[in-house]
């Protein structure tokens, strides 16, 4: 469903009242040039002088915010083109007007309502037109074109300062998106995506410049289990543990990501034979962890180490030490095999 933000008439609120007071001086000017009587005069007050108000206590009292603010948008729409034909069609004031309500609607992100609003204006023109009868005055005087001038800047220059406010908004909003995105939200780890996207580079520079790199998968032993045993709780309170052990016993420079459920990664710049090292050291240390009000929870990881492939490949690297995980589960669980992504991909 499309966002429909409750504060839209707050919002429009001081714009309108700011837009609407800013076109009376034109329609004034016009309407004294046109020396028009207490109708137009009248209309003008209850336009550009009580409909903010109005449309505001309007918008706020009704049960669905944002369709009663679309509506009075429309009604924005409705006296800007009644004030077309009561000025005579003066060009720059009709101009302006037109202009500027349109603006709004597109401005006001209600999808399609510029559209909507358009029919409504040009209706509007055509029925006060023929109740006023179509009389026509285009020359604007210079008072004519200096009382448009506020209308043109001010009106301007407000929306583009909340064009930008909101930009800014997003702008921060998409940091924090990102962010998010690159992070798995239980462990605080790298998410897949994010993950792999820093050991693709990892294998580039193990291509490139023969920088050493071995990759770890590790997989928690019999974690169903554990959940059905503890609880799904303390089943995650095991898993941001291992994180926890993954970030203190693996070298700072290491990769590590959650790839999913209780499966981790960690692609390292190190050798194959320092990397193994590094998975007994985990191992252990995940070993020994202990978690409150559950004396009898113990914790061992199965961990496949892969060399990297010579085709640079990502995916055939994880396949590796997928095949090497394999081999530590059937192997008889809490071990590291060891397996370079050749000798997993031939028939055994
Ligand atoms: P194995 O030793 O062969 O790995 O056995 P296992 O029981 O660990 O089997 P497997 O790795 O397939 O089990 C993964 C389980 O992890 C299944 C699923 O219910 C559980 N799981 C997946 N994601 C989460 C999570 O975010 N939190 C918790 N608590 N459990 C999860
Ligand atoms: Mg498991």
């Amino acid at each position: 469903m499309a966002f429909r933000p409750r504060y839209l008439p707050r919002l429009t609120y001081p714009f309108r009242v700011l837009g609407m007071s800013l076109a009376a001086l034109p329609i004034g000017v016009v309407l004294h040039d046109l020396q028009a009587g207490w109708l137009p005069w009248a209309w003008l007050v209850l336009s550009c002088g009580i409909w903010p108000h109005l449309a505001y206590v309007w918008a706020r009292r009704s049960a669905d915010p944002y369709a009663a603010e679309a509506r009075n948008f429309l009604v924005d729409s409705i006296l800007a083109g009644s004030w077309v034909p009561m000025m005579h069609f003066n060009l720059l004031p009709s101009a302006v007007l037109v202009t500027v309500v349109t603006a709004d609607k597109v401005n006001s992100g209600i999808p399609g309502l510029w559209l909507r609003a358009l029919p409504a204006m040009l209706l509007s023109m055509l029925l006060v037109g023929l109740a006023t009868g179509f009389e026509v005055d285009l020359p604007s005087r210079t008072a004519v074109v200096l009382a448009c001038l506020p209308i043109m800047m001010i009106h301007t220059l407000a929306v583009s300062a909340n064009i930008y406010r909101l930009m800014r908004r997003v702008q921060a909003q998409n940091v924090q998106l990102e962010e998010v995105n690159r992070r798995d939200g239980l462990t605080g780890l790298d998410s897949r995506g994010h993950w792999e996207d820093q050991a693709r580079r990892l294998l580039q520079r193990h291509r490139g410049e023969d920088a050493p790199a071995s990759l770890l998968l590790l997989d928690i032993d019999h974690f169903k289990r554990i959940n059905d045993r503890h609880g799904h709780g303390v089943g995650d309170d095991v898993l941001r543990a291992l994180a926890g052990r993954m970030r203190e016993s693996l070298p700072p420079d290491g990769i590590r990501g959650r790839l999913g459920g209780d499966e981790f990664v960690v692609a390292l710049p190190l050798r194959p034979d320092e990397a193994l090292a590094q998975a007994e050291r985990l191992r252990a240390a995940v070993q020994s962890l202990s978690f409150p009000g559950q004396p009898d929870l113990e914790i061992s990881i199965s961990v496949g180490l892969a060399s990297p492939p010579a085709t640079g490949d990502l995916r055939a690297w994880l396949e590796a030490a997928d095949a090497a995980l394999y081999r530590a589960k059937h192997g008889g669980r809490n071990r590291t095999e060891h397996l370079t992504p050749e000798v997993a991909g031939s028939p055994s």
